[in-house]
């Protein structure tokens, strides 16, 4: 199974259809099979512990503020695995992970993507958590140790944003982005496309302060890292670019079928999404 890395943006990303969300749809149309359940790692989930959720039936978490009512109805119905959960905690150790059968559940992090990836619901989903005492180096083995679960058809997602600082979020500018933002965004890039392992040395671009102020957004990308080590392999863009300033949306697979699903000349012929009208969300 591919692995990706997806720029969630804004919670409305569920909501809206644009070149972003597009791209997230053509991910999940060139499996090749159905998978097994989807593994989540989600920025969201930022917690003092490695935790993977292991109920039946997760909730759907609305853990934003300020939104349009639409989006607090949203609901993603889709099932747990709690057999992948046990496999997630096997795989990680000598570390430790937390079962969770009932706190959390699916944040936006997951269902904001996945409502694109898999519209359906129909495939299991595993959350794992962000776990805020590691480093970028520590995110990246315990991704390298996930490896084996692409091959038990499990598809691993990881969900963040390379650049978020909401502090500079400008919304005038919609499509467009701050040129730090740009520099970072692109630097990530060169990492991911040509030694994803060489992930950590971003923590010392001249950019990286401003574009990760807080790290949870952009630590799921070390996953991603750590599955392209494991496989020796450097990972493909999906789409690019930034939005509302300061928010990078570029996405990485991993062993995607298509790996041009979302880049280069597909990308191009995509139609802008400041010019896209929204679907009605009240119907
Ligand atoms: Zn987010």
């Amino acid at each position: 199974m591919p692995a990706a890395f997806l720029g969630h943006g804004s919670p409305m990303n569920t909501l809206e259809r644009n070149r972003y969300t597009a791209a997230w749809s053509g991910f999940g149309a060139s499996l090749a099979q159905r998978p097994r359940a989807v593994l989540v790692i989600s920025a969201h989930w930022y917690v003092n512990a490695t935790a993977v959720t292991a109920m039946a039936r997760p909730r759907t978490i609305h853990d934003f503020y300020g939104f349009p009512e639409a989006l607090f109805r949203f609901e993603y119905p889709a099932p747990g695995e709690p057999e992948v959960a046990r496999e997630v905690a096997e795989l990680l150790r000598p570390d430790w992970v937390g079962l969770d059968p009932e706190s959390w559940g699916l944040d936006h992090g997951a269902w904001s993507v996945l409502a694109h990836v898999f519209p359906h619901a129909d495939i299991p989903v595993v959350q794992l958590s962000v776990n805020a005492a590691k480093g970028i180096e520590e995110h990246m083995g315990l991704g390298e140790r996930l490896a084996p679960l692409r091959r038990r058809g499990v598809v691993v997602v990881a969900s963040g944003d390379v650049v978020h600082n909401l502090r500079r979020i400008d919304f005038h500018r919609p499509d467009a982005a701050y040129d730090w933002a740009l520099r970072f965004d692109a630097a990530a890039r060169e990492v991911m496309t040509r030694d994803p392992s060489a992930l950590a040395a971003l923590a010392a671009h001249p950019d990286y302060a401003i574009s990760v102020p807080t790290p949870e957004h952009f630590l799921p990308l070390a996953y991603l890292a750590g599955l392209a080590r494991a496989e020796g392999a450097a990972c493909d863009v999906l789409v690019e670019g930034c939005s509302l300033g300061s928010i990078s949306m570029t996405c990485y697979t991993l062993g995607a079928k298509n790996a041009a699903i979302g880049s280069g000349a597909g990308a191009a012929s995509l139609p802008d999404p400041a010019i896209v009208p929204s679907e009605d969300t009240n119907t």
